[in-house]
């Protein structure tokens, strides 16, 4: 097992890795901006380096600097968490190449999975069921690509291939905005990805999404485990995960699964992964591959009893893999509020000092954050400041517990999400559960 681990990330990722980092006995180094030298994740490393100011660019994600205090510390390996440098394929090759390990997929499996036009290929070349489409990029002749989208079938959308975080995409009803709607997405995808490769899909109209954990050797052996629901979104991101989805049946679990479980076996996957598919009339189409810890990570930690960060680090450090599909059993069911820093109304980020803060408690409750009573929090970075989950032996259970805990749950001084997840939490369809990725929005427009 490695001896000393930096943790290349912030917030509560960073907190939740150097947990995993203390149950293994594995000594951490924080690396942060300016800013956060308060950190809670930086209070409680064994060692921390500043590496720059609080832009981004200059800190979490400059390359140099996070290998230099890997360098600088004498660590073994690096865990980027989730975002930042964390799906770099540079990065994690850099890092090999120092001569240090990269908690996560090899350089080429992030490369590979990274682009969303060859991730889809070799996913349709495994056998994983993809949604119909361009098959490859669109070029710019405009008949071609109207043929394409023809052939689809209307509505269509406009993917960039090296798109995240809910950016690039753009959906189009009709002939007369195909040719437009491709310049603009190329457009974007140019300026905000650095890649104007786009694609084309058949937009479904009511899909759930559903997306499959699992965790590879890299030598060829894999297991997944279940599922989560993450269909209420806004603008394409989550808000609240659960797992298992509502509704799905323990056959449809293991056919998908253990697609996703082949596809890993043939690429000699390393480390944790995603496979997000939309469901729709009970057919999985996959969407994309997420070669890290995702945020909702803890559903699945709630009902499948695996430490899933714990894992990705035994796996990087070459221990033996003893993970077995058959002992891998789902019991419960758990649901995850992302809490935000945020007005719960327009959405507009409320950064700020935190006057008080309050976690709940109780059976089956568990509160992923770093934030505490007079933290500040920074106006530069992503703003989910924490993540509630609560577990309970059925989903009814978790939804009653997830309501008490909302209520018990105070940040004071800054605005954030909770009313907005009080009012999930007893909202009739979401209760009923299998909502679309749709719902949430239209709720909101109301
Ligand atoms: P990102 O990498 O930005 O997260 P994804 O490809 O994972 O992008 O898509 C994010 C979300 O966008 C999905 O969860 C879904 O809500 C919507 N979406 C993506 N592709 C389609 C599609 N073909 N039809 C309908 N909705 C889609």
């Amino acid at each position: 097992m490695f001896d000393k681990i930096v943790i290349a990330n912030r917030g509560e990722i960073a907190l939740r890795i150097l947990r995993a980092c203390r149950e293994l006995g594995i000594k951490t180094v924080a690396v942060h901006s300016l800013t956060d030298r308060n950190l809670m994740g930086v209070r409680l490393a064994d060692e921390s380096v500043c590496i720059g100011p609080d832009k981004v660019i200059d800190s979490y994600l400059n390359i140099p600097r996070v290998i230099s205090a890997a360098e600088v510390t004498d660590a073994e390996a690096i865990h980027p968490g989730y975002g930042f440098l964390a799906e770099n394929a540079d990065f994690a090759e850099q890092v090999e190449k120092s001569g240090f390990v990269f908690i996560g997929p090899r350089p080429e499996t992030i490369r590979l999975m990274g682009d969303k036009v060859s991730a889809i290929r070799a996913m349709k070349a495994a056998g994983v069921p993809c949604v119909p489409g361009s098959d490859g990029p669109l070029g710019d002749e405009p008949q071609t690509n109207l043929k394409i989208a023809k052939e689809i079938g209307y509505p269509v959308i406009i993917k960039a291939a090296g798109g995240g975080g809910g950016r690039g995409m753009r959906v189009v009803h009709s002939e007369a905005a195909l040719i437009n709607a491709i310049a603009m997405t190329r457009q974007e995808a140019k300026a905000g990805f650095n890649n104007d490769m786009v694609y084309m899909e058949k937009f479904l109209e009511n899909p759930r999404h559903i997306e499959i954990q699992v965790l590879g050797d890299g030598k060829g052996k894999a297991v997944h485990l279940g599922e989560r629901d993450c269909s209420l979104q806004r603008r394409h991101q989550k808000v609240l995960e659960e797992a298992p989805a509502p509704g799905l049946s323990e056959e449809q679990r293991q056919t998908i699964g253990m697609q996703c479980v082949q596809a890993c076996c043939e690429m000699q996957y390393r480390g944790a992964g995603t496979f997000e598919f939309l469901y729709e009339n009970g057919r999985f189409y996959f969407i994309e591959m997420n070669t890290r810890v995702q945020v909702e990570h803890p559903v699945t930690e709630m009902i499948t009893g695996i430490d899933i960060v714990k894992e990705q680090i035994k796996i990087a450090a070459g221990e033996p893999f003893t993970l077995k599909q058959e002992e891998i059993k789902l019991r419960g069911h758990a649901v995850e509020c992302r809490i935000n820093a945020e007005d719960p109304f327009n959405f507009t980020p409320s950064p700020g000092k935190i006057e008080l803060y309050h976690p709940p408690g109780g059976p089956g409750i568990r509160m992923d954050s770093h934030i505490y009573s007079s933290y500040t929090v920074p106006p530069h970075y992503d703003s989910l400041i924490g993540k509630l989950i609560a577990y309970g032996n059925d989903r009814q259970t978790a939804i009653a517990r997830m309501r008490q805990a909302l209520d018990e749950l105070l940040i004071e001084g800054i605005k954030t999400n909770i009313p907005l997840h009080q009012k999930l939490m007893r909202d009739s369809h979401f209760m009923e559960g299998g909502v679309n990725i749709h719902y949430l929005e239209k709720k909101l427009s109301l």
